[in-house]
């Protein structure tokens, strides 16, 4: 049974205005009532913007080294049971090659913060992969830094750059890191990205300890103000060897929900339906694409070393070489209505 008219129409006003009241949207998150509109409504958009279409990124977790102690992450700075890895530039580059062949023509380096890749080391990568991969783009993932090194990585060719706010709220962000982090500090990053010309994709945990309703909503408010080309949201997913040992995993249900929305507030967004979406259900990424989602970031890692890029427990296709990857994931996006295609992938900022 339905509460009321007025939630009910909640889901067509925010389709058709893209935007809700505070009070509205934390209702919405609330209640599992609405999902199945939602959901339609989501897909509706994501069809008017990008078709069936599903962008791949290939993933290349090239460091496991990491100075920052985030409380929620496996390979936070102080797990001394973590075995650490770090890919040369010719690694990189190989995993690269294999990804062209397979049709991947994005690659995105994500790591640690790793100080062996000085801002110099970063920029020889990049430079490396540019004059190698002219026609992809080039997407860093490896956090803080100052606005000059990011101009630099910019120079070099990097175009792209995911950093997750992980939350909006200073009072969250504050128990879900130590004090040498602050919220303040990666929301300048995110800034000076947009600033300098990266196509920005910023992002949040759904479910990470202490978070509230009301935070989600700090979420959404926050990407407003920045208007990323990327949102990554993922359950947040527990690991041992960290301080949040004890604390429970995000909702399924609630980051698809969360999918839905976001695609109706931001109906130009790439959405990926992430890793820890596929990690605590097994057809999670298809429920995120029937959700909104419209980009899939599989694993390009060297097999041998991909268990070690341990975030969260029991993360998924960790022992299958890239070509495996693609092909399951060709299956899998096809089960849920879309298909994979192979372009650079870019944002659809206006309708077509
Ligand atoms: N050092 C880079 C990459 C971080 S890892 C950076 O700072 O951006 C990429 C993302 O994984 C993080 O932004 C975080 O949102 C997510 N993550 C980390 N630990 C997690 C966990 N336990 N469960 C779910 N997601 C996690």
């Amino acid at each position: 049974m339905k509460t009321s008219d007025i939630s009910d129409n909640m889901v067509k006003t925010l389709a058709d205005t893209g935007n809700l009241s505070d009070r509205e949207l934390i209702s919405l998150l609330l209640t599992n009532e609405y999902d199945d509109e939602l959901k339609a409504a989501a897909d509706r958009v994501r069809r008017e913007r990008y078709g069936d279409e599903v962008y791949i990124r290939g993933l290349i977790e090239f460091t496991n080294y990491c100075k920052n102690n985030c409380y929620y992450c496996g390979i936070r700075r102080d797990n001394k049971n973590a075995l650490r890895y770090r890919l040369e530039k010719e690694d990189i580059l190989e995993c690269c090659k294999e990804g062209y062949s397979l049709g991947f023509r994005t690659f995105v380096l994500q790591g640690g913060e790793d100080p062996y890749y000085t801002d110099a080391l970063m920029c020889e990568i990049v430079s490396s992969i540019r004059e190698n991969f002219p026609d992809c783009a080039i997407t860093l993932s490896i956090g803080e830094k100052t606005r000059k090194a990011y101009e630099d990585f910019y120079r070099a060719g990097a175009n792209r750059y995911l950093l997750r706010h992980e939350t909006a709220s200073p009072s969250h962000y504050a128990k879900l890191h130590p004090d040498s982090m602050s919220l303040e500090n990666r929301k300048r990053c995110l800034f000076d990205l947009k600033d300098i010309g990266y196509q920005v994709g910023s992002g949040f945990m759904v479910g990470s300890p202490f978070q509230t309703t009301e935070n989600l909503v700090e979420d959404i408010r926050f990407l407003q103000t920045l208007m990323p080309d990327m949102i990554g949201i993922g359950p947040y997913i527990n690991h041992k060897q960290t301080p949040f040992a004890s604390y429970e995993n995000g909702s399924f249900e609630l980051t698809l929900r969360l999918i839905s929305i976001l695609r109706l507030i931001f109906p130009y967004a790439l959405i990926p339906a992430t890793t820890a979406l596929g990690t605590i259900h097994p057809s999670g990424r298809e429920k995120g694409l029937e959700a909104g989602a419209n980009v899939v970031m599989p694993n390009l890692s060297p097999v041998k070393v991909r268990r070690l890029y341990e975030l969260y427990e029991n993360k998924i296709c960790t022992g299958e070489e890239a070509a495996q990857c693609r092909g399951c994931l060709e299956r899998r996006v096809a089960s849920a209505g879309y298909r994979i295609v192979t372009s650079v992938g870019n944002v659809k900022r206006q309708q077509v």
